[in-house]
């Protein structure tokens, strides 16, 4: 009987050592963010009930439109960059006209899908570039009032143009967008905002691929992230990436936290949180998804 008992307990211990060493999923973000900065995005998500409302309200425009896709690279948006920064130099967020190219790019072989995933109908121009030094500014938190003062001394264009700021971010976020049904409410806050070091060539490895950028711009197009809504049937209203009950790190592939709900984690799309190198792609329904939104917000 004490035999038996000494070898339950100790398979109960060995199980448990096992837990503590097997863990089921990626790294939690509070460890990963011990050791480097975890991608972090600012961008506030509407409610249950507000994103219902928001998506009956696009599934209704999108019926009375009664319209396909619109053809690939048919919408040309034009960029305004706004490099805040507090003096000269890289190292003060002065980043080179070379780097504001090379985001542009990014975002061009994002959208059209050159990297892999389903080519959309956007493509983006620079339209401009203005640089400001502003320690306050440059070191603007999200809804912060330096955001609200930047925003409105620096914004340009309508709804249809894209103010793309960089700055230095506070509380660690990566980058944060406004919706496009939050345009008509104020105007002079719309755009992305993305931490200067996370540009093509910046220091935020590993998020220095410019995928920043094409993550807030999904936002600004109607997106949201695959987590969205967790493991359910809306989950981030959109058909074709697979549920996904947490934001994924690092490049978790194989990684599947819906087993109920079919396929594996996305995380190689954009709207997901995992490294710039493993992220390179949108689906043809966010595709849809945006195209119907530019539509409705920003047309
Ligand atoms: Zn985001």
């Amino acid at each position: 009987m004490k035999r038996n008992l000494i070898a339950i307990a100790t398979f109960a211990l060995c199980l448990f050592a096992l837990l503590l060493v097997v863990k089921p999923d990626s790294a939690t973000p509070a460890a990963l963010a011990a050791t480097r900065r975890v991608r972090s995005c600012g961008t506030v998500h509407p409610s249950g009930k507000q994103a219902d409302e928001i998506q009956n309200s696009y599934l209704k425009f999108k019926a009375a439109r009664n319209a396909a896709l619109s053809a690939t690279g048919s919408i040309t948006i034009p960029v305004y960059f706004h490099v805040i920064n507090r003096g000269k130099g890289i190292q003060n967020g002065d980043v080179p006209d070379r780097m504001i190219r090379a985001q542009i790019k990014v975002l061009n072989e994002a959208y059209d899908g050159t990297t892999g995933g389903a080519a959309t109908a956007f493509r983006f121009e620079l339209a401009g570039i203005t640089r400001t030094t502003n320690e306050a500014w440059y070191n603007m938190g999200f809804g912060s009032n330096d955001e609200r003062a930047a925003k409105s001394a620096l914004h340009q264009g309508g709804a249809d143009a894209l103010n793309f700021y960089t700055a230095n971010l506070g509380g660690n976020l990566l980058g944060w967008a406004t919706f496009p049904w939050s345009y008509h409410a104020k105007p002079e806050l719309d755009g992305v905002v993305c931490l200067f070091s996370s540009l093509p060539g910046g220091t935020a490895v590993p998020y220095d691929e410019g995928d920043t950028g094409t993550h807030e711009v999904g936002h600004w197009l109607g997106l949201y992230h695959t987590f969205q809504g967790g493991c359910s049937t809306n989950n981030d209203y959109i058909d074709d990436t697979p549920a996904e009950f947490v934001p994924a790190f690092d490049c978790p592939v194989g990684r599947d936290t819906c087993t109920r709900y079919p396929g594996l984690d996305p995380i190689t799309n954009f709207m997901d949180y995992t490294d710039d190198s493993c992220m390179f792609q949108f689906t043809a329904d966010q595709a849809f998804r945006a195209d119907g939104m530019f539509a409705q917000y920003r047309q």
